[in-house]
């Protein structure tokens, strides 16, 4: 017998895998989660019927979230994960030597747990001396962060539905900013230029309320039908630049991330470019 799972997009569009069988499926306090054995990208994680990531392409998505932000930084000491509960982007930020430690806070305890169990090259890292790892609602969280604790924020979350709608929003962003030092960088996955344009330009323009500096920049992840954005805001600087500090060799065994891809991310189509309200060059 065939079994595939399909995540269905608006207009009638959906990303499918062949499934060889379900290894979990449980319902938490705020989601439900599935762990799929797929034919051919590995293990697929799946919250609430969304495609989170598979083991074949997870490397994009994480590298793209972390690196972008961590390389734009002159010296990034203490970060901050909201969402990111598999462990995937934490991986990626303890790579940095320069990166003293590293707090994340997903909402649900239930996806790190699972991300333990079932996806041990992504939770690698969780158990990591530098790491705190919190299970609590990352606008609360913020809510009681002293201002200027952090040199960079990342939002890993899901897509703004449910417990995940504020962390779109305004107030969220300006908690953000305050909770940022000088040189302070947020940086937050904003959806799918092909499936949530609309998602795309609304986060890029909120953003761009809160920092001085806002820019989108995309990579190309299969397993979300083609490319994704993220949007990341600068206190200080400009990412687009490309990497400012020369310690790239020391994250030299990277599946994606490189200087060119670095500069590269940030030259966006025209259709993204119009949406965000920016000029075509
Ligand atoms: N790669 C991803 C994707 O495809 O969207 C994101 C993966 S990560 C598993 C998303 C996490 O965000 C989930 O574990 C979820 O529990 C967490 N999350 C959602 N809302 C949150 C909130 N308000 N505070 C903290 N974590 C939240």
């Amino acid at each position: 017998m065939d079994l595939w799972f399909t995540e269905r997009y608006p207009q009638g569009w959906g990303i499918t895998f062949k499934i060889e069988r379900s290894l979990y499926s449980g319902k938490s306090r705020y989601q439900r989660i599935d762990v799929l054995e797929t034919a051919g990208h590995g293990r697929l994680l799946v919250i609430d019927g969304c495609v989170m990531f598979t083991e074949a392409d997870e490397f994009v998505y994480h590298e793209m979230l972390t690196h972008v932000p961590l390389f734009s930084h002159p010296n990034p000491k203490r970060v901050l994960v909201i969402g990111g509960g598999d462990g995937g982007a934490v991986r990626e930020i303890v790579r940095h030597s320069c990166v003293e430690e590293v707090v994340l806070v997903d909402i649900d305890e239930d996806v790190i747990k699972v991300s333990r169990e079932f996806f041990p090259s992504v939770s690698c890292e969780l158990d990591n001396p530098k790491v705190q790892v919190l299970a609590e609602d990352g606008v609360r969280y913020l809510e009681s962060c002293p201002p200027k604790s952090f040199d960079i924020i990342l939002v890993d979350s899901t897509d703004p539905v449910g417990p995940a709608v504020g962390l779109f929003e305004k107030p969220f962003f300006e908690k953000c900013f305050r909770a940022l030092k000088r040189d302070g960088i947020m940086a937050a996955q904003s959806g799918s230029p092909y499936f949530q344009l609309d998602l795309v330009g609304r986060v890029h323009r909120t953003v761009a309320q809160v920092f001085p500096a806002v820019r989108t920049y995309i990579a190309g992840t299969p397993s979300y039908g083609g490319l994704w954005t993220f949007v990341i805001g600068s206190k200080n600087g400009d990412p687009a630049q490309g990497p400012i500090r020369e310690d790239q060799l020391a994250v030299s065994d990277l599946k994606y991330y490189n200087y060119e891809v670095h500069k590269g991310a940030f030259a966006l189509p025209n259709y993204i470019l119009r949406e965000i309200g920016k000029q075509e060059k």
